[in-house]
């Protein structure tokens, strides 16, 4: 067969929404079209919606049964018009019919009061149409050359059975053999043709769509009809890369992929390449080159057959967020025959597809996709009700699936062995070891999941001495600023001019902003179920940070009789039921200081009650019990459970009823502490619940104190602690008892944000690849990334408006390998004598500071 019978001279170009959004996107693909035609190929340029019209169109779909869809409709058409009239184009031309034909779809929408999947795919495919009248126009103006089609005439979908209405018309597929009557149609167009991505047409003719990111599907599906020499995806990245950059600022751009990998990487959560598009490619040994739109000129990932090596590696670590896992728990159910084939059919009944699955002696597990599974929370209680016929039945939401994905990685699971001590910390719901040997994914919980995926990647990738497979770094590639999608400015953003002139007059220092402390205080003053707060001063006890809370109404918690004398320095006329004491392992003299100052005393042991039983005879007391789970961020900071040192376990509490009688004491309140940093809005009203129960054995309880733990925001990307939610949850456990007060004792929450510590660089240093930027105080000022692996944001503020254009480590000039306080970030390029902020350090920095190396620590200053 000549070249022309087989379609080798055509290449498909694939743009997606943000690549034909712009001008300049316009003019870089004029240029790589140019390109291929000047190297002889016949060009098929495939393309997707505007960025977001997709979206729009789907909001359309929803809003419009209600007559609701606003200005939406107009939105969509000025989004087109504005891009023609920038391209210079006659829109109204071009466009009129489009325009109609949308706007007669949802008048339809609105009147019948619903959009039936076969008028929902009319309309989306609107966005495709419209788009590509635009692309085609301006292409046949700049090129001279260019041919509209419509992708109905050429991507006919198949009817598969046993398949849903719904996917046959909105997510439909079409066959990938070679297809004479799609190439004949592209020669018989001329050498360039333009046509849209997305949408095809069933076998009755009528309009459907692959799926939500379908372009690239369609694409791969003319590549493969037509025997394409190549298939190129032109998107807003650089290509594939070791690890999602925005987590992970040093992940690598992977040059070469196998399709077998390729595809291992995109079915688990990489955005960059419709999974499905691998496939057609590979049946036909279509090369696919992954590249970016704005920068033509990087060479991206190429995908291909070409068995570059063999060598096992772990190419990618992926991680896909909010799976929901079921978990089924029997006994002795497994030796039974069929138990497994009874439990799928129940999933198979309620259109469920699993993922992953783990099993043992009496317990399997199995992982759900929530993108395959979207309806599984509107059929969620009767799926579980069928299946509960056969077995213990947990749903387990809110985890992720962080995975290995790579080549052989069987064999070499021995060198993986320093990287699986990160799961020291983690709590691992599942692991699962795939059979084709590409993907070894754990199963965790989402808050934990980025910062794994930072932790094997540090260990397994960054590490890996392979030049071949792995490429430069996304700034290296790009230069990029962080995108940061705040609404906000930070405090510190907004006065960064008085900290640049705090920094050169102090030296390293600590600088607190008392706006954002009365911010923070007024949100937990704001639950409303909540009676009173105190105030964990361990996190900071500056006088300053003290005077303010104590003017927002807030009481103290203290740990120790230091604290409790600084307080009383302080406020000598404040009531001494507002201070509340807790410590633990304390000697005996602070117990007895304690209760002559009148102020509450916890007790978190057994011990005193015990052995200086006449110490606290007739006395009023707190306890601190251990709930007998513990939560956080790290495991140096769960307070609760066997391994923590904190608390009086359930099962003693009989014992100190009995001690409690004989001692005349009445405990007037109960306390527990489970943690730092927790998320989970639930967790207070759980902790609430369990010393209810506590209180009922002792009698006499008043007072709930449900500690603290209050999460922060700890960067950009993390959710905020949900308040709404846990008022309402509390609210709940007041109206069930509302014969207790509850008291709350946040410390972090209230002071980290509204701090910052503020350093100047000493030196710089690079080894290999490796930078580091030396500033002149380290772990003596700021020990939480050392002690917890804490990661805090990091700027160097003098250049705030420069682009972070590499990756490097901030460490400081303590005589420790420990002394860094931040590992591969993204800065600009620094120099001696700027200034670098480090954020969220009103909480545990000043106070854990030391004198180490005879350096001094920050100072302080509250602005
Ligand atoms: N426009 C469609 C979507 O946004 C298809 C695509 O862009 O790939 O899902
Ligand atoms: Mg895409």
């Amino acid at each position: 067969m000549s070249e022309e019978d087989t379609g080798r001279k055509w290449i498909v170009l694939k743009f997606g929404g943000t690549s034909v959004s712009t001008v300049e996107s316009w003019q870089n693909i004029l240029s790589v079209i140019r390109e291929r035609r000047g190297d002889g190929y016949r060009v098929c340029v495939v393309h997707s919606a505007l960025s977001g019209i997709s979206d729009m169109l789907e909001e359309i779909i929803e809003r419009a049964p209600r007559n609701n869809t606003g200005d939406l409709v107009e939105q969509v058409k000025q989004r087109h018009d504005k891009l023609g009239k920038a391209l210079d184009l006659p829109v109204d031309e071009l466009l009129k019919e489009d325009f109609d034909e949308l706007e007669h779809i949802v008048r339809g929408i609105e009147l019948i009061g619903e959009a039936s999947y076969r008028v929902q795919a009319r309309l989306l495919a609107m966005g495709e149409l419209m788009a590509t009248r635009l692309g085609a126009a301006y292409v046949r103006r700049e090129l001279e050359e260019g041919t509209w089609i419509d992708s109905r005439e050429c991507i006919r979908t198949s009817a598969l059975k046993n398949v849903s209405e719904r996917s046959l018309i909105l997510s439909a597929v079409s066959a990938t053999d070679f297809d004479r009557s799609v190439l004949d149609r592209l020669n018989e167009a001329g050498n360039l043709v333009v046509t849209q991505g997305f949408i095809g047409s069933d076998e009755e003719g009528k309009t459907v769509v692959l799926g939500r990111g379908g372009s690239d599907v369609s694409a791969a599906y003319y590549a493969a009809k037509i025997g394409a020499e190549r298939l190129e995806i032109w998107t807003d990245v650089p290509g594939l890369f070791s690890a999602n950059p925005q987590n992970v600022p040093s992940a690598r751009l992977l040059n070469h992929l196998s399709y077998k990998e390729a595809q291992e990487i995109a079915t688990n959560g990489a955005e960059v390449l419709h999974p499905r598009s691998i496939r057609p490619a590979r049946q036909h040994n279509i090369p696919i080159h992954v590249r970016c739109t704005h920068r033509p000129e990087l060479s991206g990932t190429v995908i291909s057959d070409e068995a570059s090596d063999d060598e096992a590696l772990v190419k990618t670590i992926a991680v896909r967020k909010n799976v929901i896992l079921i978990s089924m728990e029997s006994l002795g159910m497994w030796q039974q025959v069929g138990f497994l084939a009874e439990a799928f059919e129940v999933f198979k009944q309620y259109g469920l597809s699993i993922d992953l699955i783990s099993t043992s002696e009496s317990n399997v597990t199995v992982s759900l996709d929530p993108g395959l599974n979207s309806h599984f929370h509107d059929i969620r209680e009767s799926f579980v009700e069928d299946l509960s016929v056969l077995c213990r039945v947990e749903v387990i939401e809110s985890v992720s699936a962080v995975s290995l994905l790579g080549r052989r990685i069987r064999t070499i699971l021995h060198q993986l062995g320093g990287a699986f001590e990160v799961f020291e910390e983690q709590k691992v719901y599942l692991v699962n070891q795939a059979a084709n040997d590409l993907n070894f994914t754990f199963v965790v919980e989402n808050e934990q999941a980025d910062r794994l995926v930072r932790q094997l990647h540090d260990h397994i990738i960054s590490q890996s001495g392979n030049q071949q497979s792995f490429g430069p770094t996304w700034p290296e590639l790009m230069g990029d600023r962080e995108t940061t999608g705040r609404e906000q400015p930070l405090w510190w953003e907004e006065r960064r001019g008085e900290l640049l002139d705090i920094a050169a007059e102090s030296g390293p220092c600590y600088v607190y902003d008392r706006e954002t402390l009365k911010k923070y205080a007024g949100l937990i003053r704001g639950i409303g179920p909540v009676d009173y707060a105190l105030y964990a001063m361990k996190a900071n006890a500056n006088p300053e940070v003290l005077r303010t809370f104590r003017e927002q109404g807030l009481g103290f918690e203290c740990v120790s009789i230091g604290e409790v004398r600084r307080v009383l320095d302080l406020f000598p006329d404040i009531d001494r039921k507002e201070i509340l004491f807790t410590p633990n392992f304390a000697p005996r003299s602070e117990y007895e200081e304690a209760l002559d100052l009148g102020i509450n005393v916890t007790l978190d042991n057994i011990y005193p009650l015990q052995q200086w039983p006449e110490l606290f005879r007739g006395e009023e007391l707190f306890l601190r019990i251990d709930p007998g789970h513990g939560h956080g961020h790290h495991k140096h900071v769960k307070t609760g459970g066997m391994h923590s040192k904190f608390g009086i376990p359930r099962f003693e509490i009989e014992e100190v009823a009995g001690l409690a009688g004989e001692l005349d004491l009445s405990i007037k309140g109960l306390h527990a502490h489970i943690g730092s940093g927790i998320k989970d809005p639930l967790s207070w009203k759980q902790t609430a619940i369990i010393l209810h129960k506590v209180a009922r054995q002792l009698g006499g309880v008043e007072i709930l104190d449900l500690g603290g733990g209050f999460g922060i925001r700890e960067n950009d990307t993390e959710a905020h602690l949900d308040i709404r939610e846990l008022t309402q949850s509390l609210a709940q456990f007041r109206e069930a008892h509302p014969e207790y007060t509850l008291w709350v004792e946040p410390g972090r929450f209230l002071v980290a944000v509204a701090g910052v510590l503020l350093t100047t660089v000493t030196q710089l240093k690079g080894k290999g690849k490796v930078k580091y930027v030396g500033v002149d105080t380290g772990m003596n000022s700021f020990i939480r990334p050392a002690l917890y692996g804490a990661r805090h944001t990091i700027v160097d503020l003098s250049r705030l408006d420069e682009p972070n254009s590499q990756s490097v480590n901030i460490v400081g000039p303590i005589c420790e390998s420990g002394d860094k306080l931040g590992i591969d970030r993204l800065f600009p390029q620094a120099a001696e004598g700027d200034v670098v902020l480090i954020a969220n350090t009103g909480a545990y920095g000043q106070v854990m500071s030391s004198h180490y190396n005879l350096r001094p620590p920050a100072q302080e200053i509250v602005i």
